[in-house]
């Protein structure tokens, strides 16, 4: 069998993070080849080059790096001599990082996406052992035309459908009803099944104006309006249940899309699909005001796709039919 090529893109997180700063926190300081050392064996067969992007926690990240982190990888993926990407991320925001690979990267080449829940000075740290299943992953023909994932505690999900569950066990990534697509069983890579939400846009930019506003039991409008006032260019809601709104938060919605505003309704709920089912302030309402309904992503992924969308020019009404397209509505 031919050798195969990976590249370790390292961004910092828990999985380089020791507890070296004065104060005793934990922060990212250990390089991409510095985690290689921490393997107690590379993958037989793979040929593994290190590309250190940054090292950084990823709740410092912003918009334009994971963008620019897209281009980088983007940029190893059309390569003849690389079959597949690793990176070493936070887990914080993994999960949009590895969504917006999924949606501005064209390729069928594994984009792997991993980090650790323990810091790497702690005995049982995790970070070794998913590092060494995204390398099997990324080396695997298994993994090809998956589009992002992220594996994690041996099992390996869709950027679209996964999320951080747990703010400190291990087994913190979980696909909520849609499942993992497959696990890394002791280097054997195992596929269950493929995404098929998918889509590629080629935005030049991100538009980093879109603002995410949770509501909560008798909200006021106050927040949603500044949002707009401020200079949004969309607004995500994280609604309640079916997409619901209060009754002002919804004539705020109405206000807002008549200005040309687009508003995106998702659900506080960590699973489901949003619909416009109920009348007074509810999602039937915001319906009727032209706000754009996200299916059952969720708003930090809502986001992110507007954020692409709005990058590449799209305007409100284009917006809807691509949101129409991720939520399985197309
Ligand atoms: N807790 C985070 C992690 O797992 C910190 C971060 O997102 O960088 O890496």
């Amino acid at each position: 069998m031919a050798q195969k090529k990976v590249v370790v893109i390292a961004t910092g997180g828990t999985i380089a993070s020791r507890h070296v700063s004065d104060d005793g926190s934990s922060i990212a300081d250990m390089s991409g080849e510095a985690l290689l050392e921490t393997l107690h064996g590379r993958p037989n067969g793979v040929e593994v080059i290190v590309d250190q992007f940054c090292n950084v926690g990823s709740y410092t990240l912003e918009l334009p790096t994971i963008f620019d982190l897209a281009k980088r990888i983007e940029s190893y993926v059309g390569r003849d001599d690389i079959d597949g990407v690793v990176v070493t991320h936070g887990t914080d925001t993994l999960e949009e990082t590895a969504f917006l690979a999924d949606l501005v990267v064209d390729t069928r080449k594994p984009m792997v996406f991993t980090g650790a829940q323990r810091s790497a000075d702690i005995p049982d740290t995790d970070g070794p052992r998913n590092l060494a299943d995204a390398i099997r992953l990324a080396a695997s023909e298994r993994a090809v035309g998956l589009g992002a994932i992220i594996v994690f505690e041996q099992d390996f999900h869709a950027a679209r459908d996964v999320t951080k569950t747990h703010a400190s066990r291990v087994d913190t990534f979980a696909s909520g009803e849609h499942g993992k697509l497959g696990e890394v069983d002791e280097g054997d890579v195992i596929v269950f099944r493929a995404p098929t939400l998918r889509k590629t846009y080629r935005p030049q930019k991100l538009e980093t104006r879109v603002d995410l506003i949770k509501l909560a039991v008798g909200v006021d409008d106050k927040f949603v309006r500044f949002s707009a006032q401020s200079g949004a260019k969309a607004i995500v809601l994280e609604c309640f249940g079916r997409g619901n709104a209060t009754l002002p938060v919804a004539k705020a919605v109405a206000d807002i899309v008549a200005a040309g505003t687009p508003v995106i309704v998702t659900s506080r709920c960590t699973q489901g699909r949003v619909k416009p089912v109920y009348g007074n302030g509810g999602g039937a309402d915001l319906m009727h005001a032209g706000a754009i309904f996200a299916g059952d992503l969720t708003g930090p992924k809502a986001r992110i796709l507007a954020c692409v969308l709005l990058g590449a020019g799209l305007a409100a009404a284009d917006m809807a039919a691509e949101f129409r397209v991720l939520a399985g509505d197309a």
